[in-house]
């Protein structure tokens, strides 16, 4: 069996989408599950397009991500070069070119701007399309060669037939057919010297020996055209994976405007590598069972790309916060103090035992910047209305909690020890004596302590974390405000 290679083709043109990381994970996967390889290259022909430094975003979120190439401009592997602008220099897209106007398959077009735009146009998939008209294919060799002595700008075309039908193969779509006549004579060579992305995808794939080709579905209409120049060459058809659309919660295509479209973008708003790269490789494919948490090592064994969905994927952030509480949940926790304490510094400052609070947040934020919401009473007590006292369940009510504040006060006045064990047993002893359910107790302190309905921890932690003196600052405020 050949083994199997597959590429990511990015073209440096900003930051690394939703979308073309899922096409780079699928495609390091493919490889990956059958010992294959995986290799990069950079697709910077489309001059207009390009962005400076987004090259080094694809590096840096390759890197990140633990998708290691075998091959690539940093990493030769015998097929380079790995960046089209310097194979365009080796005047390899030319060669083919050339092969191809000699095999009739294309030709010299000199059309100038005017011409082209009084074609007529067809509207395909939404999109007004111009279809050539093949004029410049009636050009005699002398006139050709006449046209390229006196400098006349020109490019190169496929030449398509007009008749008869085009069929490939998609792993996920099966098999397509269109009518010839349907397929525009796209250019392959532009006026500037180099090549197309739908010229050179074609003439690297094959040079590069990839075996599996897995892009996004925008790809698909493109593809018989594709398919006919691995025919012209003679050439074998790699493989085809095309991808199912990502939308966003409105079924939209996913775009800038969602706000988390790009890696980068959902690293700042706090999630985790590893959590990105495992939601990604869920958009779109699943596995047989419903388990959804994997590794990165995890995913290379149990990729099937049959298992890829045709249907769009929705890119849901909600999920997506999910899944990273629960790579939290399951993290070290000295990784995750290292992690969250500069989240917990903008919080709180210094002063405060912060591993402690870390621990106690661990589990219930979903990305970091959920750690401010969770701990800023440590520092100030909120301003928090009395109804907060009285809860259902705990059989409290305003009357109750002064009462039991009332009470407590003097024990946790005469309490040395403000650790958490300490603390507990003191109100245990309380609790005891009075014959209340612990809540009866617990809750009124909490409640005065945090000034929250909500807190990362229960009322003693809370206490051994802010101190004798801040604890019993805030019960005596408690009191004041059940008085009032
Ligand atoms: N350079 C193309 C892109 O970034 C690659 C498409 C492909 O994988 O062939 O969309």
């Amino acid at each position: 069996m050949t083994k199997i290679r597959t590429r990511y083709a990015p073209s440096p043109t900003g930051k690394m989408h939703v979308g073309n990381l899922r096409s780079a994970l699928y495609e390091f996967l493919i490889a990956k599950h059958a010992d294959g390889d995986f290799m990069l290259r950079i697709e910077d022909t489309d001059q207009e397009r390009f962005m400076e430094g987004a090259t080094e975003i694809i590096y840096r979120t390759m890197e990140k991500t633990g998708l290691k190439h075998d091959e690539g401009p940093d990493k030769d592997g015998g097929y380079g070069p790995y960046v089209q602008s310097e194979r365009v220099k080796t005047g390899i897209y030319m060669e083919y070119a050339q092969e191809l106007i000699d095999k009739r398959e294309a030709y010299y077009c000199f059309c100038d701007k005017e011409r082209l735009a009084g074609l007529k146009t067809e509207i395909v998939e939404g999109k007004e399309i111009m279809i050539y008209d093949k004029h410049c294919l009636s050009l005699s060799q002398e006139e050709v060669e006449q046209k390229l002595k006196e400098g006349i700008p020109f490019v190169i075309r496929q030449n398509n037939p007009t008749e008869g039908t085009t069929t490939f193969h998609d792993e996920l779509y099966g098999d397509i057919t269109v009518n010839n006549s349907e397929l525009d004579d796209m250019i392959l060579i532009k006026s500037d010297g180099y090549p197309t992305y739908n010229f050179a995808n074609v003439v690297d794939d094959h040079t590069m020996n990839i075996t599996h080709v897995v892009r996004g579905n925008e790809y698909l209409s493109s593809s018989p055209k594709y398919v006919r120049l691995y025919e012209a060459f003679g050439w074998q058809v790699p493989v085809y994976v095309h991808l199912p659309l990502i939308t966003d919660e409105n079924h939209k295509k996913l775009s800038k405007r969602s706000g988390h479209s790009s890696f980068e973008d959902l690293v700042e708003q706090g999630f985790l590598t590893e959590a990105i790269v495992n939601y990604i490789a869920l958009l779109g494919w699943s596995p047989e069972d419903n388990r959804e948490i994997f590794s990165l090592e995890e995913l290379i064994k149990e990729f099937d790309y049959h298992r890829i969905s045709k249907s769009p994927a929705v890119f849901d952030i909600v999920k997506l916060r999910w899944m990273n509480g629960e790579y939290f949940k399951a993290m070290d926790p000295d990784k995750f103090y290292e992690m969250a304490e500069p989240y917990l510094k903008e919080a709180l400052g210094e002063g405060f035992d912060l591993q402690k609070i870390a621990a106690m947040v661990k589990t219930r934020i979903e990305v970091f910047p959920d750690i401010a919401g969770q701990v800023d009473f440590f520092k100030e007590l909120p301003e928090y209305d009395t109804e907060m006292y009285t809860h259902k369940k705990m059989k409290t009510d305003t009357a109750s909690s002064l009462e039991v504040l009332n009470e407590v006060l003097p024990i946790l006045e005469a309490q040395e020890d403000y650790s958490n064990d300490a603390l507990y047993q003191s109100l245990l002893g309380y609790v005891e004596k009075k014959g209340c359910k612990n809540g009866y107790v617990m809750w009124p302190i909490r409640t005065a302590v945090s000034g929250k309905q909500m807190t990362p921890a229960g009322a003693t932690e809370i206490m051994e974390i802010l101190g004798k003196e801040e604890s019993l600052k805030r019960i005596r405020k408690g009191i004041e405000k059940l008085q009032a």
